[in-house]
């Protein structure tokens, strides 16, 4: 049974979150942990939480992968900035033990111009720093596009990263195809040989969870724009591969398409029927 769903918005809280899944269909979601953009945090309203959590487990919508905002930044050559995204994923992963099974994921970081070798040091710093906590919560490395100064834009590059940690068995990879193809890895030609690639250098036992967009834009070109399933430079092909993929059809695949509730249901629909297909 594949487990597919989409970013959804807490605005309603959690329930009415789990609700939404139900009448998209989805079987998983995910949902930013905090506003992206400013930071701030919903109050914690735990009853909300416990529903979501036994609604959740009645659903089978576990695992979901909550998204921690793209503003944070833990290989930032500013010391307050680095504090604030690490006492602030400290906060998210705190509140996700209310949901224990799940997980959560983040943009590895951007250096800034200090070099990918010391923004990865940072960044392993930092989450040597976070995993001191016993938090249940797996944390998952999302794999970027490459634009600007971002970190793990290669598998070479997650590997390292986790090659730093104290408890590496509590971190994974989420894989996003619009940015492996942006990032230069062929998955529309070749997607075989760049799970192999991934299989080499990071073991695809890590590969925890995936994000799947077409990508605006063309190969190898770092950009980093979403597109609607099929409308972009992927293709259909390519995520009738992912989900007939005997490993990647396990893990929760999650739509972060530029589409309103409409779209998302059908995109949904459509990654069951390529399952079938
Ligand atoms: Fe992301
Ligand atoms: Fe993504
Ligand atoms: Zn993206």
């Amino acid at each position: 049974m594949l487990k597919v769903g989409c970013h959804q918005s807490i605005a309603g809280g959690y329930r009415a979150m789990a609700q939404e899944a139900k009448e998209l269909g989805a079987t998983t979601l995910s949902y930013f942990s905090r506003n992206p953009r400013g930071g701030g945090v919903r109050a914690l309203d735990l009853k909300d939480m416990q529903a979501f959590h036994f609604l959740g487990q009645e659903m089978g919508l576990f695992p979901i992968v909550a998204h921690a905002p793209y503003t944070y930044n833990l290989a930032s050559d500013k010391t307050h900035v680095r504090s604030f995204a690490l006492s602030s994923m400290k906060e998210d992963l705190q509140r996700m033990d209310h949901i224990p099974g799940n997980y959560y994921n983040f943009h590895p970081g951007s250096h800034v111009g200090q070099g990918v070798e010391k923004g990865i040091e940072l960044i392993v710093s930092a989450l040597n720093d976070l995993l001191k906590t016993d938090y249940q919560t797996i944390i998952l490395l999302e794999a970027m596009a490459g634009k600007g100064s971002e970190i793990g834009r290669s598998f070479e590059e997650l590997q390292s990263i986790l090659q730093g940690l104290d408890h590496p068995q509590r971190v994974g990879v989420l894989l996003d195809t619009c940015h492996l193809y942006d990032a230069g890895y062929d998955i529309k030609e070749d997607l075989q040989d760049v799970l192999q690639d991934f299989d080499k250098t990071v073991g695809l036992n890590k590969l925890k969870a995936m994000h799947i967009n077409d990508s605006k834009n063309p190969f190898a070109s770092h950009k980093d724009r979403h597109e609607k399933l099929g409308l972009g430079s992927l293709g259909i092909e390519t995520f009738k591969n992912i989900v007939k993929h005997s490993y990647l059809s396990t893990l929760p695949l999650i739509l972060e398409t530029p589409q309103d509730f409409e779209g998302y249901k059908q995109e949904i629909q459509l990654l069951g029927q390529l399952a079938f297909s």
